[in-house]
């Protein structure tokens, strides 16, 4: 039974690099029907806060990242929050003195630095020299009367190899002489990332582990906690960084990179995941647009990829462009209204704005950008762009403007915005026939009039999706005020 987890540490809000690492473990545990896990790794306790925690678990459930056992959730396994559970670290590290695999340091800062440096120095790999593992009872014992605070280190054993078979990058090895004798119980005693999380992968019967590459310089150590423990290692898997398009590690320098502020800034969860998927994930057929359960059902780790995964911005964008484009429109219209609201745009109606949308999706990156998009709709006048204003000053402009009014007042009133949208098309094609047919002119000398009378400008919007938007007040109102305008000018 496949049972895998998710163990950050609260100190921050969940990075979208953090979330890929998470959607592989959940990608891999829904595959092979087995447990996926949440808990928290809150031992930094100056760092950990309970917010970053609702943080992680919110940006889960916005990805649709469910979990079965964890925090909020509860679980036979818990608690799921590593401060909770010193009690059960000290019983593991009673087996450890038991095997005598453990020993007191008292080393202060000031000695441990002076042998870093010196072993630098020498030109040595700067691990622990082991001076306390070799004090008797009686010096331990002395230091422990004086009112020392030690911390407790693993004993590594001397020249054994470590291999691990990692699910990603295939076999690496390790030497123990490069590891050193490490610290599993700080002196103020709260356990270290490496002894907490062993136990905890150990006592939650973790199969797998699936975390990031930077880890895997702390698995030798994990292993050997195992070892000395006798239990069984689970099998692991470091996925690789991920980098911007020009090579570098992504950092602050590119913005907010949280999960919540890609939901925030209007990206569809489901296009935040299928991008995160192909980040190092390649499926069999090497398509592109993928849901949740598709991905479920083709995921496997053979296919995830050692290099680095590149964060290309503008891949996400197209990836959520096309989610966009596939949105039901209720839902559209409901992650769009917070957008709307922030920008105080307020939309005529709920149908107004389906419409809007409907009409404007195709353009947008993210629905952030849809104010920028819409806000040219609102407004009763418009000023006149210097490359629109010939189309306003042609001579056959004012009867053009005109008689487009004259028809427009005409039109029954219509059901639906699409209706409207079907009328002003027709009204359209008769206008240019009927203008062609007694003044001579047609094509761009009717339309490019209207256009510029209504936006200003000279390119935009079909003007049978732009007569619906505006609506009939608004469209006179403009209209009105342009031919105000070149009458002025004239
Ligand atoms: N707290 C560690 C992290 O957030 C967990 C690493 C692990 O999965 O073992 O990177």
């Amino acid at each position: 039974m496949v049972r895998v987890r998710f163990a950050p540490s609260p100190t921050g809000p969940l990075h979208i690099g953090g979330a890929r690492t998470v959607l592989f473990n959940w990608l891999f545990a829904r595959n092979h029907g087995g447990t996926f896990i949440l808990r928290s790794e809150d031992t930094d306790l100056e760092r950990s806060s309970v917010r970053w925690e609702k943080d992680i678990a919110d940006s889960l459930r916005w990805l649709g990242l469910t979990w079965d056992e964890g925090l909020e959730v509860g679980g036979p396994h818990g608690p799921y929050r590593q401060t909770e559970r010193l009690e059960i670290y000290k019983e593991y590290l009673a087996r450890l003195w038991l095997g005598g695999h453990v020993y007191y340091c008292f080393c202060t800062p000031e000695e441990l630095e002076q042998d870093r440096r010196e072993a630098m120095a020498r030109g040595e790999n700067p691990v622990y020299s082991g001076r306390c593992r070799h004090l008797t009872p009686a010096q331990v014992e002395e230091k422990l009367q004086a009112g020392l605070k030690p911390a407790i280190r693993f004993k590594v054993p001397r020249d054994t190899e470590i291999v691990i078979q990692d699910l990603i990058r295939g076999e690496v090895r390790f030497q123990s002489r490069d590891v050193g004798d490490f610290i599993i119980i700080k002196s103020d005693g709260i356990p270290t990332y490496n002894f907490a999380v062993v136990v905890d992968d150990i006592t939650m019967r973790i199969t797998h582990v699936i975390r990031a590459s930077e880890h895997l310089i702390n698995t030798p150590r994990q292993v050997m906690i195992y070892q000395a423990l006798g239990e069984e290692v689970p099998q692991f898997g470091h996925v690789s960084v991920v980098l911007d398009v020009s090579g570098r590690k992504m950092s602050k320098r590119m913005g907010d990179m949280s999960v919540t502020a890609y939901a925030r800034r209007g990206y569809l969860p489901e296009a935040v995941v299928n991008f995160l998927a192909l980040l190092g994930w390649s499926p069999p057929d090497n398509k592109e647009l993928m849901s949740l359960e598709q991905m479920v059902k083709e995921f496997s780790l053979d296919r995830v990829s050692k290099s680095p995964g590149i964060f290309d911005e503008q891949k996400l964008n197209w990836m959520n462009n096309q989610y966009i484009r596939a949105c039901d429109l209720e839902r559209l219209a409901d992650l769009a209204l917070p957008h709307l609201e922030k920008a105080g745009l307020e939309p005529v109606s709920r149908e107004w704005l389906k419409y809007v949308l409907d009409v404007v999706r195709d353009e947008l990156n993210c629905l952030e950008e849809l104010p920028g998009h819409i806000e040219e709709f609102f407004p009763d006048t418009v000023d006149i762009e210097p490359g629109a204003l010939p189309h306003l000053e042609a001579e056959t402009a004012p009867a053009v403007l005109t008689e487009f009014l004259l028809r427009l007042d005409r039109l029954p009133a219509a059901a639906s915005y699409g209706e409207m949208q079907n009328q002003v098309q027709q009204l359209l094609k008769e206008l240019n026939q009927d203008m062609k047919r007694e003044r001579g002119v047609s094509g761009r000398a009717v339309f490019m009039p209207i256009r510029a009378a209504l936006t200003g400008r000279d390119s935009g919007q079909e003007l049978y999706y732009l007569v619906p938007i505006l609506g009939r007040e608004r469209v006179r109102r403009r209209i009105e005020a342009s031919l105000r305008q070149v009458s002025r000018g004239a």
